[in-house]
């Protein structure tokens, strides 16, 4: 019997991490948090029965105690809470579900407490990768990949000498917008970005994959879970998202993982390392696959991309501005108040403008993340009309 924690249990990850539960008894879940989504935190509580339930707010926390006053169930708020879920002694893996970097502590925590991590939640690596992953080592910890490029990364990996490795493919759909000019995404819409051509997903990462910024992001993660250089990465665009990822070794040779794009595989993947469970749903059909094709990304256009590899190669804080101020540009978008564009352009100004923390500790991290959010909040006082309704109702 494996017992789980899972932080994020309502959003697109956890909610598909508790139907790979459903099917397979030798699962238990021993802890859920969720950020506001009461109702559907209730439900899954009724149906999983874990012993510790976690809201973000001490008002959610309060209205799913009330709604569960006839269970036996410990009802906790708040990072509190999080840290509690995250180093519950029922619980021997951690799945950090969780989008942002309020993973950050909760991960450590975990860590600490010697549980094994399923790595969803990338903003933690990025922004923490270089107290993580030693961390992790030092512990005998291991952290799993959920993230399907990373999955497939790690499956290529299986069997094979990790020091013959000449470079890491990571395969990026291209998002809605791939092909497109600037001038053709000034006027690009929340409800537009939201529509990924392949994946169904959270709407920040959808916002980040129609920016490339998520493949970024995946850049950063790939550069701490396997230990390489970002230089030896390379984001290849394949539209039809059937190769999750390669690995090239020193004789030429290729491993890929391929597959249809259900994320319920590589969460599988991570929670029954090294076995593969049976998993139901669409294969590969090669006589109906005409083609697969790849392309160069253009990092002119999508500049989030050339920006998160000019931050993983500065490393130090750099990454935390590139995703704090990633975190808050996405959320000023999807509620109307900056372009599409202007998404990448606050990045860039808040990247200028750090200085960089070689090696930051998780309150320096903490810190940058402020001092990152402050820094939007003065380059939209700058006076500049934005796209839509002016900085005045930001
Ligand atoms: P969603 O937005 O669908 O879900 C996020 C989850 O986190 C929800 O359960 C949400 O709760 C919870 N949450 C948000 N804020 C808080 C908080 N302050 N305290 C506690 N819980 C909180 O995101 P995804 O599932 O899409 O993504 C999760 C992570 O996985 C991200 O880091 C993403 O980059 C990564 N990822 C996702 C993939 C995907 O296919 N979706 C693929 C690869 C990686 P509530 O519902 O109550 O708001």
């Amino acid at each position: 019997m494996k017992r789980l924690a899972i932080l994020g249990s309502t959003g697109s990850i956890g909610a598909q991490t508790l139907e790979i539960v459903r099917q397979n008894p030798d699962l238990q879940v021993a802890a859920l948090a969720a950020g506001s989504n009461v109702e559907l935190l209730e439900k899954q509580v009724r149906e999983f029965q874990p012993s510790l339930a976690v809201m973000w707010s001490e008002k959610a926390a309060s209205d799913l105690k009330q709604r569960l006053s006839d269970m036996e169930i410990k009802v906790a708020w708040g990072m509190e809470g999080l840290i509690e879920a995250a180093v519950l002694k029922e619980a021997e893996v951690l799945v950090t579900a969780i989008v942002g970097m309020i993973g950050i502590r909760p991960t450590i925590a975990a860590i600490e407490a010697g549980k094994t991590i399923a790595l969803a939640n990338k903003e933690t690596l990025v922004c923490a990768g270089h107290l993580i992953m030693p961390l992790a080592g030092e512990k005998k910890v291991p952290i799993l990949p959920v993230d399907s490029e990373h999955s497939a990364i790690f499956q290529s990996m299986q069997g094979e000498p990790k020091h013959r490795i000449s470079k890491i493919l990571l395969t990026a759909s291209g998002g809605p917008f791939r092909g497109k000019t600037r001038a053709e995404l000034q006027n690009i819409l929340p409800k537009d970005a939201l529509k990924h051509p392949n994946w169904n997903m959270g709407r920040k990462i959808t916002i980040d994959s129609a920016t490339l910024v998520n493949k970024g992001l995946e850049v950063i993660e790939a550069k701490w879970l396997f230990d390489m250089p970002p230089a030896m990465i390379q984001v290849v665009v394949h539209p039809q998202s059937v190769i999750h990822s390669m690995v090239e070794y020193a004789d030429g040779g290729i491993m890929a993982q391929l597959g249809t794009p259900d994320m319920k595989l590589p969460i599988a993947y991570a929670l029954f390392y090294p076995d593969r469970r049976p998993l139901a749903g669409k294969r590969l059909d090669f006589y109906e696959l005409s083609q697969i094709t790849f392309e160069k990304p253009d990092l002119e256009t999508f500049r989030g991309l050339k920006l998160a590899y000019a931050a993983a190669q500065t490393g130090g804080s750099m990454p935390t501005v590139l995703n704090a101020a990633n975190e808050r540009a996405v959320e000023l978008f999807l509620n109307g108040k900056i372009s599409f564009l202007q998404i990448a352009e606050l990045i860039e100004a808040c990247m200028a403008a750090h200085t960089v923390i070689p090696n930051p500790s998780v309150e320096e991290i903490l810190s940058v993340e402020q001092e990152t959010y402050e820094n939007i909040g003065k380059q939209l006082g700058t006076g500049k009309t934005w796209l839509r309704g002016g900085i005045d109702q930001v």
